[in-house]
């Protein structure tokens, strides 16, 4: 029971993203990339529950495949508590349950989202109280997309795209989700991106030296106009995850035929997001996906970033 002092219980609600704009630059001495990254958070959201603990532990639930979702010191979620528990000297553990509607390896920063959650169930949860700047210090130390998914909304990201500033956004953006295949590893996606562009294809997007965002595509969200951003959205990484999976070059033709505004693939991909000019011209664009047996869910954006729902 809490009696004020200590808490028994943190929920948690953290979002999965889409990157409705996506530039990289050339490889890095280090092997990173340099990003222009548009994020916009959506409802397809990790719920953590953290309890008390003397060890660090984690079972995980959800509607999504869990294959691949590490149980011990790998999984994202854990890192992260470890983390706060050591840069503020708190003693004990916790024990925290995920329960995860985010495609696992989908670029979608489903690990991501769980790492924030954890950081904010903890601190809540420890009563360590740390300040906003020092969670989002934390959170840019788990991984490039945990800062974005602390904050939520839509957000400009650059460098490894952890250098975020909020952006405006009006409306609603609907998007279908189709989730189906395995996950693609983000690394890989990148090397092949790299090895493309070595070739010097025509259809590969050259290396800008310094990525900058479209404006084209921060017009669009201001006016919350989903055709003006269906023609600027774009994803340097989608010719290099369509290369080592072909069918998703298919699947992105299929959907546009079924009505969407445009298909892009998530990040390092597998997931397809397709645009829709409403909700119900994406329910629509769902139910046909979903008739010729794709993994299809219906998510918009942008919703709010990771927040406390109960304390107890
Ligand atoms: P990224 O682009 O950051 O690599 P993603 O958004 O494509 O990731 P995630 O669902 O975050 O996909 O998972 C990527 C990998 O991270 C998984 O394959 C898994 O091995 C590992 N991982 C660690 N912690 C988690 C977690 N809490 N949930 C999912 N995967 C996790």
């Amino acid at each position: 029971m809490s009696n004020g002092a200590t808490l028994d219980r943190v929920l948690v609600r953290a979002p999965g993203k889409l990157n409705v704009f996506f530039a990289v630059g050339d490889v890095q001495p280090d092997g990173y990339h340099d990003v222009a990254s548009v994020y916009q958070a959506v409802s397809a959201v990790e719920e953590v529950v953290a309890t008390p603990s003397d060890d660090f532990t984690i079972a995980v639930t959800g509607s999504v495949d869990l294959q691949g979702v590490p149980l011990d010191d790998r999984n994202l979620a854990i890192r992260a508590a470890r983390l706060l528990a050591s840069e503020t000297g708190y003693a004990g553990g916790v024990h925290l349950v995920v329960d995860k509607h985010v495609p696992v390896a989908g670029g979608m920063g489903g690990g991501s989202a769980d790492a924030a959650a954890a950081l904010v169930a903890c601190d809540a949860l420890w009563r360590t109280g740390l300040p906003v700047a020092r969670l989002h210090d934390l959170a840019s130390r788990l991984g490039a997309d945990v800062p974005f998914a602390l904050l939520g909304g839509t957000a400009v990201g650059t460098g490894r795209g952890d250098q975020l500033s909020p952006a405006l956004a009006r409306g609603r953006f609907d998007w279908v989700l189709v989730t189906d295949g395995e996950g693609l590893s983000t690394p890989v996606v990148y090397g092949e991106l790299d090895r493309l562009r070595a070739q010097r294809r025509p259809d590969i997007a050259p290396a800008a030296g310094d990525p900058v965002v479209d404006p084209h595509v921060l017009q669009a969200l201001r006016a919350g106009d989903a055709a003006t951003l269906a023609r600027a959205a774009r994803n340097d990484l989608q010719e290099a995850a369509c290369a080592l999976r072909p069918a998703l070059a298919d699947l992105v033709a299929d959907g546009i035929g079924h009505g969407a505004l445009t298909g892009l693939v998530s990040g390092s991909g597998p997931t397809v997001a397709f645009l829709a000019a409403d909700p119900d011209a994406a329910a629509m664009i769902g139910e046909r996906l979903a008739e010729e047996g794709h993994d299809v869910r219906h998510v918009h954006g942008p919703v709010g970033g990771t927040r406390v729902v109960s304390a107890s």
